[in-house]
């Protein structure tokens, strides 16, 4: 087996990196151009705080569907998890993220998850606080205190084509709204899911989220500021639906709870060893980075980390 070093780490990146031509750079995001495509970074933190980091790994990225987790996170601490799950289920979901067919379920009407869109806008209608900015506030900190960089904010470019851009999210919610799964008002956890979508963070602020995860919900200062049964659920469900639709894929492949977006950004979170953030933003019709997809297996497979047993 390889130890972790950082010319490991570069060497493995050159190994990924061809994989980029495979996918395409969101046109969406307005940060992004084609230049970015071949892209890729990696910083790892283990459990005692070493950090490697190679390639591109201080370009700055948004959130996009990462901020999902946190969302859920702080979902968890305001309601608990039986409320929490009464709005969204916890089932994995072979279609597409920004799905609406799935809600006409005459079952129950809920989305699927919480790492889809639906689920994750209904998730944020849960979020407390007096209004959007308050919520977001709350949002914001929990975020920084996990990562410990205070300078993490949303790019008000992203944001604003989020809103552009944002007549399927919307419809979703209005959805949602009609069948009386979402109850409170639309547009303000439209706008905080919109808000979360749109906050910048490097290869390092993604590994910040997986340690967190990895490590019992400690920040860097030794706080513990969520219960161990919270996180057991969130990882669960990064591990079942955190990759979109290719979820199944990345557990047997990977074998370690994940989240991507469609920044080309994945956070990985090793239980008990590390935070993996890796950023390359050429993704695929899922919405994976490719090259970034293709690193997180070598890393599991080549330092065995998947959970389930090594090959
Ligand atoms: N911001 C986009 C949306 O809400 C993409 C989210 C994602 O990364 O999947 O549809």
């Amino acid at each position: 087996m390889p130890e972790l070093s950082t010319q490991y780490l570069n060497e493995a990146i050159e190994d990924s990196k061809p994989f980029a031509s495979q996918g395409s750079v969101n046109a969406a995001i307005p940060t992004f151009d084609d230049t970015m495509k071949d892209l890729l970074g990696v910083t790892i933190i283990t459990k005692d705080f070493e950090i490697y980091s190679a390639g591109d790994y201080k370009q700055n990225v948004p959130m996009q569907s990462t901020s999902k987790i946190i969302g859920l996170m702080l979902a968890l601490q305001d309601f608990g998890k039986d409320r929490v799950f009464q709005t969204v289920g916890m089932e994995p979901m072979g279609d597409f993220f920004n799905s609406i067919s799935s809600l006409e379920s005459p079952d129950t009407n809920k989305p699927f998850n919480p790492m889809i869109n639906a689920g994750a806008i209904s998730v944020a209608s849960l979020i407390k606080g007096q209004s959007v900015d308050k919520r977001f506030e709350r949002y914001l900190t929990f975020l920084k205190d996990i990562t410990e960089n205070d300078d993490l904010e949303m790019d008000e470019s992203v944001y604003q084509s989020e809103i552009a851009n944002g007549a399927r999210n919307r419809s979703l919610a209005y959805f949602m709204q009609s069948t009386g799964t979402l109850v409170t008002d639309v547009e303000e956890a439209l706008d905080l899911y919109f808000r979360m979508n749109s906050i910048m963070m490097c290869c390092n602020d993604f590994a910040r989220v997986g340690l967190f995860l990895a490590r019992g919900g400690i920040d860097p200062d030794g706080n513990k500021l969520i219960p161990d049964h919270h996180l057991r659920t969130v990882k669960a469900i990064m591990l079942t639906s955190g990759m979109y639709n290719a979820s199944g894929h990345f557990a047997v492949e990977v074998g370690f709870p994940c989240k991507s977006g469609v920044s080309g950004s994945v956070i990985g979170s090793v239980p008990g060893k590390m935070g993996i953030g890796v950023v390359g933003p050429a993704i695929d019709s899922k919405g994976n980075s490719t090259a970034g997809g293709a690193l997180i297996k070598k890393l599991s497979k080549d330092l065995e980390l998947n959970m389930f047993g090594i090959e």
